[in-house]
């Protein structure tokens, strides 16, 4: 019989060598490792997942990710903005290897657990506002999307839900219809939950409007098609992430709020991408002065592990009633603990200083680089979420093709860049904070190169 109840070993954090902090290619991209892993996962894993870049990852470090074949990455993307702090951050791999030996799992809803409730009080302390704030802990961004309506839903009586043009929110049947892309997100998977009320958003590189007018185009939309009064909530990216990192007008968003607020509207934040210290602060609704009434967080705020968050306003997360919320894997011991770790690793090395530095390095060279390649259209963003919008020339039409060169230009040369937007034609950058300005220019030497070679 095997003993299942043997002493467990000693935390081991570590054996793997450590990973030097820069790009090395030494095969062909993938390399022979990796195209022999994506055989097999042909034959298993169906298309409807795909992979941007079928490199298999062997290890990772702060900013770099190794593949199996030994090629070293810059990872301008850190998984879409979840290794906030880096790869494998030592206080988030201690914090989560100590737990597992704990306890993994109990159920928050059966037998509850300290770290769920420090995770809440961090989220109510670093959220905008000092009003009394809760926190319901799930499993991803799309499961907080669809909380953070329920909840809204339960506190309004009303069923409406207002979202944006060129939303993301995710991939569930609610978060689909939520979303602005139909393909690939949601093509032949309906049908989809209703109520959903698309307004037109602000995007000032296109429409050219003041927050004001956007805010009022917004709103007159909505109380023309909907009705004010039939809406429980709007959901907004304060600044949109698939769609193309739009970052709204001065005004836009505040003008939003005070409608919400106004008309008795849950006004949602979806943070789950711009959030956890991404921008340079905690969460971008601060950069516009927003305290949203409910923030949704995920991505970035366990270190890697899966977690998410609705946090909002006492008396309206209040109104689900007992066992209402929650689910199996909710808030889990091992992702709260990594959470813990994030919020403490954020406090004692500043590293909402690292975002605007970041920002600030990576702003500056794409708009040296927009001097000479008038097909950067826009360069947009705020802190360690900058992108580039590239046009065909002397237009505004979308360049998807520049993208897709520049992004396999650079992964073939060891930088992993991101693209976006609702058109294809954005370049993202969504950093961690422990990526050094040396290895950032380094990377961007690279596009600079790409775009030489266009
Ligand atoms: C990624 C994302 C989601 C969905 O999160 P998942 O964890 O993938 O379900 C929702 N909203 C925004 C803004 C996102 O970037």
């Amino acid at each position: 019989m095997t003993d299942l109840l043997a002493a467990s070993a000693t935390p081991s954090v570590s054996t793997a060598a450590p990973i030097d902090q820069e790009r090395r290619i030494v095969t062909a991209v993938p390399g022979p490792k990796s195209r022999a892993l994506h055989e097999r996962r042909l034959a298993v894993v169906p298309p409807g997942v795909s992979s941007a870049l079928p490199v298999y990852i062997d290890r990772a470090h702060g900013a770099i990710l190794v593949d199996v074949d030994g090629n070293q990455f810059i990872d301008l993307g850190a998984g879409i903005g979840v290794t906030t702090i880096g790869h494998t951050n030592q206080a988030v791999v201690e914090a989560a290897a100590a737990q597992l030996h704990n306890v993994t799992h109990t159920l928050f809803t059966i037998t509850p657990y300290e770290s769920y409730v420090r995770v809440a009080e961090l989220l109510a302390e670093h959220t905008p506002g000092d009003h009394a704030k809760k926190s319901v802990l799930v499993n991803s961004g799309a499961e907080a999307v669809e909380n953070g309506v329920k909840i809204a839903r339960k506190h309004t009586g009303r069923n409406g839900i207002a979202v944006l043009e060129h939303a993301y929110h995710g991939r569930t049947n609610l978060t689909m219809a939520m979303n602005f892309k139909a393909s690939p997100y949601s093509t032949g998977f309906g049908p989809f939950a209703g109520d959903v009320y698309r307004a037109p958003n602000s995007y000032p590189y296109h429409d050219g409007l003041s927050g004001t007018d956007a805010a009022r185009q917004t709103t007159s939309y909505l109380e023309k098609t909907v009705g004010a009064t039939d809406l429980a909530c709007l959901v907004v990216e304060p600044i949109q992430g698939e769609g193309g990192f739009m970052v709204p007008a001065d005004g836009y968003l505040t003008a939003l709020q005070e409608w919400c607020t106004a008309n008795g509207i849950v006004f949602i934040a979806d943070e789950i991408q711009s959030g956890m210290a991404r921008t340079g602060k905690y969460w971008a609704s601060e950069h516009f002065g927003l305290v949203p009434d409910m923030i949704l967080s995920a991505k970035g705020i366990a270190g890697g592990l899966p977690l998410a968050a609705v946090t909002g306003r006492a008396e309206i997360m209040d109104s689900a009633q007992p066992g209402g919320l929650g689910g199996t894997f909710g808030g889990n011991p091992v992702s709260a603990a990594a959470a813990i770790a994030v919020f403490e690793q954020i406090e004692a090395n500043d590293l909402l200083a690292e975002g605007a530095r970041i920002g600030a390095t990576l702003t500056k060279a794409l708009l040296d680089l927009q001097q000479l390649y008038p097909i950067i259209g826009d360069v947009r963003g705020i802190g360690a979420m900058v992108a580039i919008e590239l046009v065909l020339p002397g237009t505004k039409e979308p360049n998807a093709d520049a993208v897709k060169f520049l992004a396999d230009y650079a992964a073939q040369r060891g930088v992993l860049l991101l693209t976006a937007g609702t058109y294809g034609n954005v370049l993202r950058f969504l950093p961690s904070l422990a990526l050094g300005d040396d290895l950032l220019l380094d990377a961007l030497g690279v596009i600079a190169d790409g775009f030489a070679a266009l």
